[in-house]
């Protein structure tokens, strides 16, 4: 179990409600897997070192964690999350913790880079050069991936917070960003359409008018993507994409949005998870094969 070709990557996919374990020998063999619900930092951090601890030679890390996050490798706060609502988790060193415990090289990232990275290399961009990866639930956000690295600029993309523009039939909710209001996580997101309309888009009538607003709100997301980028496929995830006909009602208000101004319509591709639900964990496995 020393050598290295025998010793394994560790997948720690960090987010607001659970945190995802896994070890595996390469992103797309994983040998074990493990979840734990996310508490504190020091008992959520500590459970996951430790059943990855159990699991055998480890020989690097990849965390994709929610945000936001740290990601400049010169920086102090490098593998921190920084201002996050979330209780006890501001300024918390998730990735000096793991690395600190486990003395292996640590590969770090947001959920949605480390999802994008992992449907681009094994998911549903396997044929092309860049890829989008948007998760639409608690929040909403994309990682952005070109020619095989994640898109980090200054900080990493914030694509949950654009503004769209409003639908006619939505003119009078306030949004619940709490930073914004009315951006596209305060309009689109899961808890954002509970506010408004008291269940999840799911368990909303079919010719409910929700399903309408929400695609089009996503769809303006999509547009702006291909608008700026011309990524060539973008995936979206994420709980609320799995209301069943939402992803083609993306499909079709997006060539709405765009037709008559890209020649002969779009070619860019807006699909399902490869990965399924799974492109986070995968994502952080791949960060750790990076290493
Ligand atoms: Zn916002």
């Amino acid at each position: 179990m020393n050598s290295v070709t025998q010793s394994l990557l560790g997948g720690v996919e960090a987010g607001g409600t659970k945190f995802v374990l896994a070890v595996g020998h390469s992103p797309t063999e994983i040998v074990a897997q493990h979840e734990i619900p996310t508490r504190d930092p020091d008992t959520t951090l500590a459970q996951a070192c430790e059943w990855l601890e159990h699991q055998g030679a480890i020989r690097a890390i990849g965390i994709a964690s929610f945000g936001p996050v740290e990601l400049d490798r010169s920086s102090p706060l490098w593998g921190h999350i920084t201002n996050t609502p979330k209780l006890g988790w501001t300024n918390c060193d998730v990735a000096g913790y793991f690395a600190e415990r486990f003395k292996v090289p640590i590969g770090f990232d947001t959920d949605v880079n480390g999802a994008a990275l992992a449907e681009y290399s094994h998911g549903a961009g396997q044929t092309a050069a860049s890829l989008a990866y948007i998760t639409v639930g608690t929040g909403i956000g994309g990682g952005l991936v070109l020619g095989g690295k994640a898109v980090h600029g200054a900080a990493h993309p914030e694509m949950g917070h654009i503004f769209p523009r409003r639908h006619p039939r939505d003119p009078h909710f306030e949004g619940i960003c709490p930073h914004h209001g009315d951006c596209l996580e305060g309009l689109a997101s899961g808890p954002a359409i509970k506010a408004r309309w008291g269940k999840s888009l799911s368990e909303l009538p079919t010719d409910h008018v929700a399903h309408e607003i929400i695609a089009d709100y996503l769809a303006q997301l999509a547009l702006s993507l291909i608008a700026m980028t011309s990524v060539e496929i973008i995936v979206l995830g994420g709980g609320v994409m799995k209301t069943e006909g939402l992803l083609g009602r993306v499909r079709q208000r997006t060539s709405e949005l765009g037709a008559g101004y890209f020649p002969g319509g779009l070619k860019h591709k807006i699909v399902a998870p490869g990965f399924g639900g799974h492109a986070g964990l995968a994502g952080a496995l791949m960060l750790a094969f990076f290493q």
